[in-house]
């Protein structure tokens, strides 16, 4: 009789500080969350665990279930009953019967009254079956917990910022699993945590420590040494006891009664170079009229390509309202001249710019509309006039590295043209990680002398290659890297570097 793999995708980044409500329907990007054969027909072939979970079914020869898939773009918390309502499927897949549980999850979910939502996703799975082998794929920014690893058999996690090798992460997982399945090796796991909240701005690995730890697992894995080593640099927008840098590493302790030594060994190595390195984890920013005054004369001189201009305090990646238009006025006001925008959310200068049309003069209050009372900002909006260049329904596919083949929607979206602007206005939140963002609606990003991004790192995806030169610039919002504008109530103290350890 062939076997049944249940494989299931629940993600959220929730940013405990953000002012965006993470309804059911804001899973599937907007769309709600899939089920059953929907979601199978939703991830299938795209670059992501879950269809590397599916192709290992298939190589398996066994049945693959899918009771749910649902990602949403990281806001503040889901409700309980959001939360309930996703993970039900999946508790009556478990419990209909099957050989093992493949996951792709987030790590830095928090739903209302549970900071840790993926613990107590794998604490439910195995109370209906206490030795269900489980597999879990998690993403780079994860809070890692001790119910997590209590009760998953096998983790893994992302190894790139851009996250371009998630595929690879399941693919990872889920072979290790399905080859204990097999009786081919006996997987043990080692973990650790340090009390270290790292900028998000210093996560690539070409920026800060953690290029030097994932090359060290990557050669632990090639060694054979360990099965799978996996950093994680944690998450600072959850305000959780869980939020740090911690590491995860499997072994065999089939083929060797010393790998839980090993794994142990390994992982405490990952740590100690984050700990010797943490002040490259502290991100520095420089004033912003000094940043768009450098832009200014970067793209000054003869066209090489783009100058890429970072607003990385309001990523709707990370739970930014993507409103916030300090930087727009900024290179207003310091004349940056051709310049591309993308994306400005607001659905009601969207509706605004569709009524008067394409090829119309309009006046409109831009972005501005949501208020940040967790960090004490209020909503600014800024009047522009300009000419509706174009409006589209905002269906995309990536091609660039990341998610590629996917489907997205940015809803309703419109191009405001102010003569030295043109701005990508949008009704969902997206974060720009794909040239389509501009191509879309007939911008071309890599003839512009200016582009602006509302992100943070995803962008170096599909931006860096056409880039000459990347400028961040610190506006406002909350996914600023200043942590002082948090106010943490859960975290665990003393902590590096708000406390001085
Ligand atoms: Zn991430």
């Amino acid at each position: 009789m062939s076997k049944c793999f249940v494989i299931a995708l629940i993600k959220h980044e929730t940013n405990t500080f953000s002012p965006i409500a993470t309804p059911l329907s804001a899973f599937g990007h907007g769309n709600g969350p899939s089920y059953g054969e929907a979601a199978r027909a939703e991830f299938a072939g795209s670059n992501t665990p879950f269809a590397a979970f599916l192709d290992i079914a298939r190589r398996e020869g066994a049945v693959a279930v899918t009771p749910v898939a649902a990602e949403s773009w990281p806001s503040n918390m889901a409700t309980r009953a959001s939360f309930e309502a996703l993970l039900q499927p999946l508790e009556d897949a478990v419990r209909a019967g099957c050989d093992a549980c493949f996951l792709d999850l987030h790590g830095a979910m928090v739903v209302e009254g549970c900071d840790d939502a993926e613990g107590e996703i794998l604490k439910r799975l195995r109370r209906i079956r206490a030795d269900l082998p489980i597999a879990v794929t998690f993403d780079y920014h994860t809070n890692l917990s001790p119910d997590i690893v209590a009760n998953a058999s096998v983790i893994t996690g992302y190894k790139t910022y851009p996250h371009i090798d998630m595929y690879e992460a399941g693919l990872l997982a889920g072979d290790i699993l399905a080859r204990s399945l097999r009786g081919e090796l006996r997987p043990v796991m080692a973990w650790g945590w340090l009390p270290l909240v790292s900028s998000v701005m210093r996560h690539a690995p070409e920026d800060g420590p953690s290029g030097e730890i994932i090359a060290y697992a990557r050669a632990m894995e090639k060694s054979g040494r360990v099965l799978a080593a996996t950093l994680l640099p944690g998450f600072a927008h959850a305000d959780t006891p869980y939020t740090g840098v911690s590491s995860v590493v499997v072994a065999d302790e089939g083929a060797d009664a010393a790998a839980r030594g090993a794994a142990q060994q390994v992982c405490e190595r990952m740590l100690a170079i984050a700990w010797e390195r943490r002040a490259e984890y502290v991100f520095h920013p420089e004033p912003l009229a000094q940043s768009l005054a450098r832009a200014r004369a970067l793209g000054a001189g003869a066209h090489a390509g783009p100058v890429l201009l970072i607003d990385h305090c309001d990523n709707c990646g990370s739970g930014g309202s993507q409103d916030v238009m300090l930087v727009v006025e900024e290179i207003l006001r310091q004349k940056l001249d051709d310049v591309a925008i993308a994306p400005i959310r607001d659905p009601r200068a969207v509706a605004q710019m569709i009524e008067a049309g394409i090829g119309s003069n309009i006046r409109l209050e831009l972005g501005g509309k949501t208020d940040m009372p967790a960090i004490g900002l209020a909503g600014r909006p800024l009047e522009l006039a300009g000419r509706v260049r174009n409006i589209t329904d905002g269906e995309i596919v990536f091609t660039g590295p990341m998610y590629t083949g996917l489907r997205s929607h940015l809803g309703r979206t419109a191009v405001l043209d102010t003569g030295r602007a043109q701005i990508v206005v949008t009704e969902r939140h997206h974060e720009p990680f794909d040239l389509v963002i501009f191509r879309h609606c007939g911008i071309e990003p890599t003839q512009k002398k200016f582009i602006m991004l509302k992100s943070r790192i995803h962008y170096r995806a599909g931006f860096k290659p056409i880039a000459a030169h990347i400028v961040e610039c610190a506006g406002a919002g909350v996914t600023n890297a200043d942590l002082s504008v948090y106010g943490y109530r859960k975290l665990r103290r003393p902590i590096y570097p708000l406390d001085a350890i």
